[in-house]
């Protein structure tokens, strides 16, 4: 069997729908098809933004829909020290530095990118600058102009120049938080993921997440970009597009539904949910996954 280790990492910002849904079928399918494990790691980086009580019920949501993951769930609130061991990394290699322009400031001069504006480096020559009274840094990335690019298993080529199309990023922001590019390449490391399967939401990432790996020198991860699922209007489903939270109750019809999309066989009648996943890793196969977007209504 071919060493596969493979994740699904939501955000409790809200609770679990379609999309996500679609998420942790296919890297479920695709773990358990290579014979691997799938860890669950719950993303709550980001306190301000989160929900109460959703980390909570997205792990019973998971459970009731059939999954059964590997191991004990990490929770990035509690791995804090970690990322601030590869920040220090990073600084000892003159990569990192700190940035203290205002979102405002840096935004009136800047270009946009593919991401957002693309920082204008005003403070990259702040290596040995020590932090000014009072105020707080964002730490950033210096990034270069080589390009990064990788094969997909979904969408196939993919490249950016990061210097041109993203600009030096945030590791660290400057309320304390730590950004998700740098939480989720130190867990897929410290987890040892080997594959990754997610949404085409984050596919813009993945050339900062793949720099970020060499930098730090961790091993490269294979990629699978899921075709994103959207409302009437072509609006990918989350919170801010009201995306209706995941039924218990409808859980069948529901797993049904996203294994169409993935363009798995349909299932015998009758199924219980765990048969359903059983089906959809019998019959994996990922060069069968649309890459375009699937409207849902
Ligand atoms: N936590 C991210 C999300 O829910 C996913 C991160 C990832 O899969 O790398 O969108
Ligand atoms: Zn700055």
């Amino acid at each position: 069997m071919m060493h596969y280790i493979g994740r699904f990492a939501p955000s409790p910002t809200g609770l679990l729908h379609i999309g996500s849904l679609l998420t942790a079928v296919a890297s479920y399918a695709d773990a358990r098809a290579h014979g691997g494990l799938w860890l669950v790691r719950m993303e709550d980086l980001d306190p301000p933004r989160e929900m109460r009580g959703a980390a909570d019920d997205i792990l019973r949501t998971l459970e009731v829909f059939g999954f059964e993951w590997d191991g004990a769930v990490m929770y990035q609130s509690r791995r804090y020290d970690a990322y601030a061991a590869a920040l220090e990394i990073l600084k000892a290699e003159g990569l990192a530095y700190p940035c203290y322009c205002s979102r405002k400031d840096w935004h009136a001069a800047a270009e946009q990118g593919v991401d957002g504006f693309v920082y204008n480096g005003h403070c990259a020559g702040n290596l040995f600058r020590q932090p000014e009274n009072g105020k707080a840094a964002a730490w950033r990335l210096r990034v270069n102009h080589d390009t990064i690019a990788f094969h997909d298993a979904v969408v196939g080529a993919y490249a950016q120049n990061l210097a041109r199309d993203i600009g030096d990023f945030v590791l660290l922001r400057a309320d304390g938080f730590w950004a998700y590019q740098l939480a989720v390449v130190a867990d897929d490391a410290e987890q040892g993921v080997t594959h990754i399967v997610r949404g085409q939401d984050l596919l813009v990432s993945t050339p900062r997440q793949i720099y970020l790996q060499r930098c730090l020198q961790l091993p490269p991860i294979r990629y699978a970009h899921l075709p994103l699922l959207t409302n009437r209007l072509g609006q990918k489903w989350s919170k801010q597009t009201l995306a209706p939270a995941l039924e218990h109750r409808q859980r069948k019809k529901l797993l049904r539904q996203v294994m169409a999309y993935l363009n798995l066989p349909e299932a015998p009648e009758g199924c219980s949910a765990k048969e359903l996943l059983q089906w959809a890793v019998a019959h994996w196969d990922i060069s069968c996954v649309p890459c375009q977007a699937v409207c849902t209504e």
